[in-house]
């Protein structure tokens, strides 16, 4: 029988080898292959190690997903169980297997009332991919084939694929792959900080949330299918809409006839201390898109939940639906999420960090308000951003913009925190099984990570 290569059990070894052969996501290779990668090699509860020894509180869950913590053998049995039942069937074709079976009442037990069915797919992109699909076929069911167009915001994430980076709101995503493709329009984010801090934040709400209105008038209600947006906008720097900002959004859809698409990639399965972001800001959208979280990052898979709205027109009157993934509903990754979610369920994951950590989080966090380097702290439930700036008042931004974030970023790593930095905000999104005294940890090595950077830029500009 071929042996395989022992792997090396030395970080330049794999670090060279990763340069040589591994092209990563969203990654400037040149710089990366200067510096080599940081090789994660295990983890456990909310902390990963690297293959340095090095123990880092992991701040951002893996990549916003790993929700139930790492190291839960449960998980692990679930993929060997199915595995040896059923390592691969598909759902085409007439044919069904029992976990994607079992994961599709489970998450229709878990939603809000108005989901009752899910279609699957292998990630977020795809799952805002299929919502592209999803939309313009039902309004073709529905006999108005012009209404086509989808409204997303700018600054928002939504994916990589041609379809999710056309919604998404990246400028120099868009820049590079000739995007967005037709049929996709953008209106402003609801980013006070960032956009208008002079304004009263609830005004400002509104009129980020009129931009809506404005976009469904000058196209054209009959043209327009759909408006889509995170509940907190993730990858954009965390950012936490106006209260006046939601019940707007809600009431122009309910007027205008256009479908409502939560994307809950990130705030689905309890980042904002309830099961989904929706229900936080009583959004109530036609279709949730789905993944991270769902498997807590255990097994790439993602989903659309299709509200009763379109799910009765598109089993009602249509036809076949030409759209799917080999791997939508595939059998171990949907073992797994069943898991996972029986897990968060039974041991009452979510309610518990809503009712105990996250309030704790969010006071500790503001804390780091006082910072001198910082503008603004804020969050909901398990995520928070902090804005990091020159001057408070008068208030001065950082130029060119990123460049201290990225310095902040990397002293917490070498602190042994991760913590992200999106141009110049610092964000978190730690896992929901976070204990208090992991709060503490991650306050003071991220106090210590801002006292560092001040110090160097004082260094830098004296
Ligand atoms: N939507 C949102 C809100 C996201 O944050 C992400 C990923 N960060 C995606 C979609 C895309 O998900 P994936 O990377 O699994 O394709």
């Amino acid at each position: 029988m071929a042996q395989t290569a022992p792997r090396q059990p030395h970080t330049s070894g794999w670090q060279s080898q990763d340069s040589a052969h591994h092209l990563h996501p969203f990654t400037d290779y040149k710089a990366l292959n200067a510096k080599g990668s940081r090789i994660i090699t295990h983890a456990e509860g909310c902390y990963i190690w690297d293959s340095e020894g090095n123990k880092i509180l992991d701040g951002m869950a893996g990549l916003w997903c790993v929700n139930i913590g790492y190291g839960r053998k449960e998980l692990a049995d679930a993929a060997y169980a199915q595995m040896q039942e059923l390592p691969y069937y598909n759902n085409f074709f007439q044919c069904s297997t029992p976990p994607a079976v079992e994961l599709s009442a489970l998450l229709a037990e878990l939603t809000p009332p108005q989901f009752k069915h899910v279609f699957f797919t292998g990630s977020g992109s795809e799952s805002n991919d299929t919502v592209l699909r999803m939309v313009r076929y039902y309004w073709k069911l529905k006999g108005k084939p012009y209404k086509k167009i989808i409204i997303a915001r700018d600054n928002a994430y939504h994916g990589s694929t041609v379809a999710g980076a056309s919604l998404s709101g990246m400028k120099a995503m868009h820049a590079q792959g000739d995007l967005p493709i037709p049929g996709i329009a953008h209106i402003e984010q609801p980013y006070h900080f960032g956009v208008a801090p002079e304004m009263d934040v609830n005004e400002f709400g509104l009129r980020a949330a009129r931009a809506l209105e404005r976009k469904i008038d000058e196209l054209g209600e009959c043209n327009v299918a759909a408006f889509i947006a995170e509940p907190i906008q993730g990858a954009g720097g965390v950012i936490v809409p106006p209260d006046s900002y939601w019940p707007e959004i809600k009431r122009i859809c309910a007027e205008r006839d256009i479908l409502l698409v939560a994307d809950e990639v990130i705030t689905g399965f309890g980042r904002l201390g309830t099961w989904f972001g929706s229900q936080h800001y009583g959004i109530e959208p036609d279709l949730m898109a789905i993944a991270k979280g769902l498997s807590s990052g255990y097994q790439p898979i993602g989903g659309v939940l299709v509200g009763d709205k379109v799910a009765d027109v598109l089993i009602g009157e249509g036809g076949e639906f030409f759209h799917g993934f080999t791997y939508s509903g595939h059998p171990v990754a949907a073992a797994v999420a069943a898991t996972n979610l029986r897990i968060l369920r039974d041991e009452r994951i979510i309610e518990r960090a809503a009712e105990d950590v996250s309030p704790y989080l969010q006071r500790r966090w503001r804390e780091l308000a006082d910072h001198p380097l910082v503008g603004e702290a804020r969050g909901v439930g398990m995520v928070a951003a902090l804005e990091l700036v020159k001057s408070k008042s008068p208030r001065e931004d950082f130029a060119p913009a990123g460049k201290v974030g990225t310095l902040c970023r990397d002293i917490c790593v070498e602190n042994g925190l991760v913590m992200r930095a999106v141009r110049d905000t610092m964000i978190i999104s730690p896992p929901l099984v976070l204990s208090r005294e992991q709060v503490d940890e991650l306050i003071e090595k991220a106090t210590r990570s801002l006292d560092q950077a001040a110090t160097r830029l004082g260094e830098v500009m004296r």
